[in-house]
């Protein structure tokens, strides 16, 4: 084998499980067929979920180096926008940044990690052989004849949503088609929004203007018109000032375009994430209209649910079935997001009936409670995983793990996340029971920390906990309440679930 894992497609989910998967200390290549990166970002946001991702891997700061916090987020260009500053999170906004630099600093992170990356290479066939896979490239330029065969235990389609992989391994992407469009463009404007974001919605169409960066302005227009227009016509900078003039009554003085792009409704799934030796992630499983800037984050959440399961099967000390559960835990979230971003796509419409929907839908997110609902939908704090009957039951079982000061047993203080830096599963003992604890501090698993510590601030639900299990991607695998009979059986018993090998003799 020439690694252990093969990546097709260095966009953002495919870099991302790259240094996931390096971290855990897996051979993997990344082959992207684009010789240098995009200039343009898709992409403008990263949402609370995944910025507490990057936080769990010590990241965080790199990212808001070089965005800008916002605490609301849009849901079908709505008036009362969803109030991310409620949300129970250590990054309770959304942080505004160019796809184009989280790019760049997950690329960097993964070559720091030492990922290798083939850039320039297009792969033209997957195959998938008794031990593991072949993937065929050819060299994007040079002589055609330039073409490299590597071998892996396992393949992952990153491609995006014209997926190579997903095609090769016959995995069926149904949905439905193209049936509106929007225009976007990145351009200067002489006259700007006041504070920087401007949105407005008529029956006349919609405009959403947001900054991109100091000298450049991304307008989103939808109206009764573009939305009949075919994806594969090219936008003019004439029909942006057009349509601006018709919403706004100003064309805000757009020039310089950088960037003018169509883009549609089309929405579709994968059928399975995995076939066998094959896998699938971000784009390349899920199309949907851009609504609420989400498809990049869940294809970024994804990665980090199949990045530890992949290693552990690698590594073997998971079953083979572990993967599955990777389809199994990510497909209905982004049935979900499928589901929402539809919603939204039914409110950009222009009708009478439409606009009142429009109306009613404003007055519900006025209710606190269904606003954060649906920020905690669309920020992807809601996720929760079903953890089993096999584990000990806890209502904490399968939620995510959130940050939370600790103060250490060496006496140091210190945030629950620091402790996922590396990647392992984290044993996280908080009772202070000191029987429990001799025996705990002996778990032999290299893939396991354990730690000691009290909490100097308990999140909501967490007053009872003894002992807490938190999955390499920070989720709460089991916990354990201190009103439990048998903890000591059980936590081994938990142990030996997740972590694999015989229940730990405790
Ligand atoms: C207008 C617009 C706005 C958006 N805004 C947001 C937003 O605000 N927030 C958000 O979260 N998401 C947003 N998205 C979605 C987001 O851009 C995508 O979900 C994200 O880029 C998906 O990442 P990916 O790595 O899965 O795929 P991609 O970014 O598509 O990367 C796939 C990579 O695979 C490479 N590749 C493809 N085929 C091959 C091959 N055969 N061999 C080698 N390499 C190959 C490609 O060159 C590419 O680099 C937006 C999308 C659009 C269209």
């Amino acid at each position: 084998m020439d690694y252990e894992v093969i990546i097709v497609g260095g966009g953002p989910v495919g870099m991302w499980l790259a240094a996931e998967l390096a971290l855990a200390k897996v051979s993997v290549c990344v082959i992207e067929r684009l010789e240098e990166p995009v200039s343009q970002s898709r992409a403008l946001t990263l949402h609370p979920r995944t910025l507490e991702m990057f936080d769990i891997r010590g990241l965080k700061e790199r990212f808001m180096e070089h965005g800008r916090p916002i605490s609301t987020g849009h849901f079908a260009m709505l008036d009362t926008r969803l109030d991310f500053s409620m949300l129970d999170s250590s990054s309770n906004y959304t942080l505004f940044i160019p796809q184009v630099m989280t790019e760049q600093v997950i690329e960097e992170h993964a070559k720091a990690m030492g990922v290798v990356i083939r850039r320039g290479e297009e792969v033209v066939s997957v195959r998938e052989q008794d031990q593991g896979v072949e993937v065929v490239s050819v060299h994007v330029s040079g002589p055609q004849a330039n073409v490299s065969a590597m071998t892996a235990a396992y393949v992952v389609g990153a491609d995006g949503a014209g997926s190579i992989v997903r095609k090769q391994a016959g995995i069926a992407f149904p949905g439905t088609d193209t049936t509106l469009t929007a225009v976007l463009g990145d351009v200067e404007l002489t006259v700007p929004p006041e504070n920087g974001v401007r949105s407005e919605y008529t029956e006349r169409g919609g405009a959403m203007i947001v900054p991109v960066s100091p000298d450049v302005y991304r307008i989103v227009l939808t109206t009764p018109h573009l939305m009949r227009v075919s994806k594969d016509v090219p936008v003019t900078l004439e029909e942006i000032q057009t349509e601006l003039r018709n919403v706004l009554g100003t064309d805000l003085g757009v020039s310089n375009p950088r960037w003018l792009s169509r883009f549609g409704n089309a929405t579709r799934q994968a059928e399975t994430y995995r076939k066998g030796r094959t896998l699938l992630a971000g784009d390349a499983a899920h199309i949907h209209f851009p609504a609420g800037g989400q498809g990049m984050n869940v294809g970024l959440q994804e990665a980090a649910n199949l990045g530890w399961k992949l290693a552990g099967v690698i590594r073997g000390w998971a079953p083979d079935t572990l993967l599955d559960s990777y389809h199994d835990e990510r497909y209905p979230v982004n049935t979900q997001l499928l589901r929402n971003t539809e919603i939204q796509t039914h409110l950009l419409g222009f009708t009478s009936a439409v606009l009142a929907h429009r109306q009613l839908q404003e007055e519900w997110f006025r209710h606190p409670e269904i606003n954060s609902s649906m920020a905690e939908q669309v920020s992807a704090l809601d996720v929760c995983y079903p953890a089993g009957e096999e584990v000990p039951q806890h209502p904490l079982n399968g939620q995510r793990f959130a940050d939370f000061p600790l103060l250490m047993n060496d006496g140091t203080k210190s945030y629950a996340y620091d402790l996922l830096h590396e990647g392992c599963f984290v044993l996280l003992h908080l009772a202070q029971d000191a029987k429990v604890a001799g025996e705990l501090c002996n778990t032999p698993l290299a893939h396991l920390s354990y730690v000691e510590a009290v909490a100097e601030e308990l999140p909501v639900g967490w007053s009872d906990v003894h002992t807490v299990l938190i999955r390499p991607d920070g989720y709460i695998a089991w916990a354990i309440s201190v009103e439990a009979t048998n903890v000591l059986s059980a936590i081994g018993k938990g142990i030996a679930r997740w972590c694999g090998g015989e229940p730990v003799l405790l």
